[in-house]
C-alpha cells in the first residue's frame, strides 16, 4: 500500500491486539519527540467482525496518519491536508464527530473554491 501510494515502505511496526474494541477500528501512534516510535494497531477481535475491504480501508487510513505525521505535515483526523489525502489514496473518514464535521467543511471549502475560482483561505484584495 505505502509503495502504491507513496512510492516508499512502511518504516513502523503494525500490532495486533485482542482487545474488544468499540470506539475505533484502528489506531496509529506515534511520538512527536521520538520519530522512531511508529506503530498502527488493530484489533482481531474486532477485525474478524468487519469485511476484509473494510480492515483494508482502516489499515490505509492509519498509514495516511503515518505518511503525513512522518512528513511532517497535519496528520491528524480533522486536518484538512489528512482528509486530502484519505480522498486521494481512496482511505475512509474517521466516524469520530469531529472527524465527520471537518470532513463536511472540508467539501464546502472544495465546492466553494470550484464555484469561485478562488482558494478558500485567499486574502481578498480590498
Ligand atoms: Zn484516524
Amino acid at each position: 500500500m505505502c509503495r502504491r501510494h507513496w512510492g516508499v515502505d512502511y518504516t513502523g511496526t503494525i500490532e495486533l491486539v485482542n482487545r474488544e474494541w468499540r470506539m475505533y477500528n484502528g489506531r496509529y501512534f506515534w511520538d512527536r519527540k521520538d520519530p522512531t516510535v511508529q506503530r498502527i494497531r488493530l484489533s482481531r477481535k474486532r477485525n474478524a467482525e468487519r469485511t476484509k475491504e473494510a480492515v483494508l480501508g482502516t489499515l490505509l487510513h492509519e498509514l495516511v496518519h503515518w505518511r503525513l505525521r512522518t512528513s511532517g505535515r497535519p496528520g491528524g483526523d480533522i486536518d484538512d491536508e489528512f482528509i486530502a489525502e484519505c480522498l486521494r489514496v481512496g482511505a475512509p473518514i474517521s466516524n469520530g464527530a469531529a472527524a465527520q464535521r471537518a470532513y463536511k467543511t472540508y467539501l464546502a471549502k472544495r465546492a466553494y473554491e470550484e464555484r469561485t475560482g478562488r482558494k478558500y483561505d485567499e486574502e481578498v484584495p480590498a
